[in-house]
């Protein structure tokens, strides 16, 4: 039995929902949005379809989503009851042409954490670097000088392609210098020239977002993994997205989001001389009136937390996981490296 069968039957047998009247604040953790039937190598993300019927299932549970601010709030006044948040890391396009739609349907908000200097430069992500080269390489074999040893990883078909590229990821953990030298170590490797497109939202875009009614969080200028960094560099990547995200849409974002889930005690210090209230991180689990505000937990709810044996929407299955069922089993997931 896999794990997805497991939990499934898990969720049919408890049940499981957001009871008690303490306060409660579940902060879902979303990506990309891809139209449905989309199947790239690199998935960070779910269906416009499945995110659909996350809304649905939230809203006749009572429990339509709003912003990670309004979800503070909520604890802060100490009302009775849970209150479920949504949030979007890095700021890509998808999440102004599907995800919006969707939210106002449903009366729903969001907080959307901008990666601003990728944004403002139109630069790709690193892991898009990476997938690009893997979805147009002709090669038929990569063979890695990873941080540990050689490896010979077959490229014969798009599983291949997804074992090989999950393979190498952990290598581009490093500082930027590194990282950059890395990847265009690989993409010779692979055979793959010329420049990756940039799918992250424009400044126009997130002005729509910020127009209805959303949240705009900042997630650093270039999505470095911070722990990596010397301290000036870090508090830079920070204070420079929240003064790039004030200068182009003219709201100070009060929010920030660890890229990657990676922090210490000096990104703490760095976010709050940057000014900002609060910061959620890749951990998963619910927040309380005491939690502390710069440490806040989150929950990822991907097409695999949400779809049955037979690849329906599971509602119950759904619930189990934003009701914290799953937690312990899956504290690391893979898009958590990012
Ligand atoms: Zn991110």
């Amino acid at each position: 039995m896999n794990g997805r069968t497991l939990r499934w039957l898990l969720a049919l047998a408890r049940g499981s929902a957001l009871r008690g009247r303490a306060p409660r604040l579940v902060v879902l953790r979303h990506h990309r949005v891809y139209d449905d039937g989309a199947a790239p190598l690199d998935r960070l993300g779910i269906s416009a379809a499945v995110f659909r019927a996350q809304l649905e299932m939230l809203a006749r549970a009572g429990l339509v989503p709003v912003s990670v601010a309004e979800g503070i709030a909520h604890l802060d006044r100490g009302d009775p009851g849970a209150r479920v948040a949504l949030s979007f890391d890095d700021g890509y396009a998808d999440n102004h042409a599907r995800a919006l739609p969707l939210l106002r349907a449903a009366g729903a908000r969001a907080t959307f954490f901008l990666t601003a200097g990728l944004m403002e430069r139109r630069e790709a992500p690193w892991w898009d670097e990476v997938a690009d080269a893997f979805e147009r390489s002709k090669a038929a074999l990569l063979v890695w000088d990873g941080a540990g040893a050689t490896m010979r990883l077959p490229l014969a078909g798009r599983a291949d392609r997804r074992r090989a590229m999950a393979a190498v990821l952990p290598d581009f953990r490093a500082d930027l210098a590194t990282r950059a030298r890395r990847i265009g170590a690989l993409r010779a490797a692979l055979g793959v020239e010329g420049p990756v497109r940039c799918e992250l939202m424009g400044w126009s875009d997130a002005a729509a977002l910020r127009d209805a009614g959303m949240e705009i969080g900042a997630h650093t200028m270039t999505h470095p993994h911070l722990t990596t960094l010397a301290p000036g560099d870090q508090a830079a990547e920070i204070a420079d997205s929240v003064a790039l995200i004030e200068q182009r849409l003219g709201v100070r974002p009060a929010g920030f989001a660890y890229p990657g889930g990676d922090y210490d005690a000096r990104t703490l210090d760095a976010v709050r001389a940057a000014g900002l209230a609060y910061a959620v991180t890749t951990r998963a689990g619910e927040n309380r009136a005491g939690s502390p505000r710069l440490e806040l937990k989150r929950r990822g709810l991907p097409d695999g937390a949400c779809l049955g044996p037979g690849g329906a929407f599971a509602p119950r299955l759904a619930m189990a996981e934003i009701a914290g069922a799953f937690d312990g089993m899956r504290a690391l997931r893979a898009e958590a490296a990012r």
